[in-house]
């Protein structure tokens, strides 16, 4: 395995590498979650390329990014032994010149849910995400269910800008008790640790309603505020059902849609989601 700290040195190893090429961009401090998708990659491709890299522009001033969990050594040793070929671990100097001024910006998928607390959040990301498929060019990328807005939001400046790059997405890989793995579940205490299931309770409990036959989604939204706010440590920021590909809050759960959540354990905020019908893929394949 290859570790390339410079965007030449990741070009120079990138032509040698044999196709496809699978890229899994990541934030670094691996868990099961990340895993996953690098074994997808490393099945389906002749080389897979992952990142680590804390990208400062996705996180407001006020987010914490100087405290983003870290253990490089102990993520290079998990992609060593899943056989990953190249690990591209820039820092940010390396990506972002002191006078940067190119960025991606997506209209309104990005405005809401996630972008509403965070405006400039998938500006960061999908500037980044752009950077890295321009160096890697890989012919297949690998990005978790777990982040359903970030997915959409990438599906979207594919189509648009037409990069020759598949999606593909994984699933959310939960803890045993459903909490949904994530770098940020380090900053629970043991508390808040046990409150956070709650979110896969609330998600579970929206499957359960639309088994049932209920297709009122306001009804739906109550009742999972109500069983999330039964858990004295959680607070909703939002719960929303959406259009899987607009990401517009709907009426009647008459098509595909998506719940997804955002809740505040303590200091830490959580996100999850689940697709309706449940076991729905998030994404509609297109004819390609
Ligand atoms: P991050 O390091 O948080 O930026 O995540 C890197 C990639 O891993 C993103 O595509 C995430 O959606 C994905 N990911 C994070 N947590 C999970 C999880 N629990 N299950 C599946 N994918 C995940």
């Amino acid at each position: 395995m290859i570790v390339a700290r410079t965007v030449q040195e990741l070009r120079e190893r990138r032509r040698d590498l044999p196709s496809p090429v699978g890229l899994v961009p990541t934030m670094g401090f691996l868990h099961e979650g990340h895993l996953a998708l690098v074994r997808q990659s490393v099945e389906e491709n002749a080389a897979t390329v992952v990142s680590l890299f804390v990208n400062p522009t996705q996180f407001a001033p006020t987010e914490d990014l100087a405290n983003y969990p870290r253990d490089a050594e102990r993520d290079l040793a998990l992609l060593e032994a899943a056989r990953v070929d190249v690990v591209f671990a820039p820092t940010a100097e390396e990506m972002y010149a002191p006078d940067h001024e190119a960025w991606v910006v997506l209209d309104r998928l990005t405005r809401r849910l996630e972008g509403a607390v965070r405006p400039t959040h998938f500006q960061g990301v999908a500037t980044v995400v752009s950077q890295l498929f321009h160096l890697v060019e890989p012919a297949h990328a690998y990005f978790g269910q777990k982040d359903a807005q970030q997915v959409l939001v990438i599906d979207r400046m594919l189509r648009d800008l037409h990069f020759p790059v598949l999606l593909r997405v994984g699933d959310t890989v939960r803890e045993p008790d459903g909490l949904a793995m994530s770098s940020r579940n380090t900053y629970l205490s043991p508390d808040e640790r046990r409150a956070a299931p709650v979110l896969r309770r609330a998600l579970d409990l929206a499957e359960q309603l639309w088994v049932e036959g209920e297709r009122d989604a306001e009804r739906v939204r109550r009742e999972m505020t109500a069983l999330i706010e039964q858990e004295p440590l959680a607070r909703v920021d939002y719960v929303s059902l959406a259009d899987a590909r607009t990401l517009d809050e709907i009426h009647v759960v008459d098509r595909k849609a998506v719940v997804l959540l955002a809740v505040r354990i303590g200091k830490t905020r959580l996100i999850d989601n689940a697709v309706l019908p449940p076991g729905e893929p998030l994404l509609t394949r297109r004819p390609s």
